[in-house]
């Protein structure tokens, strides 16, 4: 692990609590890329309490699905824990207080236990591999999840969520990309935040999985300081696009604590939001939605 960037004030106790990770790469771009620093320096503001905001309000940490390192929200998806840790440590991550500590799927034994329950409950369909990151692992590690799913003929859709892309595209190569492309279900979910982000080694990762037949979708988070512009938004969208990487979802910051500097009031969200609409055709123009605990669907902004 990197040694946290010097900053002044309260930065080691935000560390101690939101530990700071990046690797070589994901550094470099910070150190050049005022946008991309903002997500991955400490900042003593994640430290501010603020009200109605919790470590864990989608109850990730919790075992309600009763299968060690698997998730259940939806009747249609499950998430698989496979890593505790990423590329960088993003300071607006859902799981900022919980990476590091996730139940992660590992042996034999847990991978058939997530198996069995997949294959218990016809209507999943959709299975996200995620964490943490699952591009942290070897390549053989990636494919034992990928086809372990990928064989069951109930399961459509093996969704790899990473921001190696982003965060370190060297990682996306092209034996890499065509190992997931021959599973034939594979879908690559990453995420982008500024349009600066879509350096020429990111471009390539993207295009490295696009050639080998993968669908590449894009999951931004509008966050302040960083994209909460419609200049800023629809310079991303298109850069996403020149990337052949769909514009997927704008998610409103969720409710979890430590990121209250990073938020961005809704009624600016939609202003964005309507602004990018009259901006760009529909190809290119993202749901902009918020994650609701309870909610068993991502809702549209215009509806909170
Ligand atoms: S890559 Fe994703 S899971 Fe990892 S820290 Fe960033 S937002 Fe969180």
């Amino acid at each position: 692990m990197n040694e946290p960037p010097p900053a002044a004030g309260t930065t080691a106790e935000v560390v101690e609590r939101y530990p700071y990770h990046a690797c070589p790469y994901a550094r470099a771009l910070a150190d050049r890329c005022p946008q991309f620093r903002i997500q991955v320096d400490p900042d003593p503001r994640e430290l501010e309490e603020e009200d109605g905001m919790e470590a864990d309000p989608f109850g990730e940490e919790s075992d309600a699905a009763g299968c060690y390192g698997l998730k259940q929200r939806f009747a249609d998806r499950v998430l698989v824990m496979t890593s505790d840790s990423c590329f960088m440590n993003c300071r607006h991550c859902t799981r900022k207080g919980l990476l590091g500590n996730a139940e992660v799927v590992r042996s034999d034994e847990e991978l058939s236990a997530c198996i069995d329950y997949v294959k218990e409950r016809p209507a999943v369909r959709d299975v996200l591999l995620s964490g943490g990151d699952p591009l942290v692992l070897p390549d053989d590690e990636v494919m034992r999840f990928v086809r372990a799913f990928g064989d069951l003929e109930q399961v459509d859709v093996v969704r790899v969520c990473t921001r190696a892309p982003c965060a370190n595209p060297l990682r996306v190569t092209r034996d890499l990309s065509q190992r997931l492309g021959r599973c034939g279900k594979v879908w690559v979910n990453t995420q982008f935040n500024c349009a600066a982000e879509l350096t020429p080694d990111a471009v390539e990762a993207c295009l490295n999985l696009v050639r080998a037949g993968i669908p590449v979708s894009c999951q931004t988070v509008l966050l302040a300081g960083v994209n909460d512009s419609a200049e800023a938004m629809l310079e991303l969208f298109r850069a996403l696009q020149r990337a052949r990487v769909r514009p997927y979802y704008v998610f409103q910051c969720d409710p979890v604590a430590g990121m209250p500097h990073l938020r961005v009031p809704l009624e600016r969200a939609l202003e964005i939001e309507r602004a990018c609409a009259e901006g760009i055709g529909g190809l290119g123009m993202p749901r902009f939605v918020a994650d609701v605990p309870g909610s068993t669907r991502k809702v549209p902004l215009c509806e909170l």
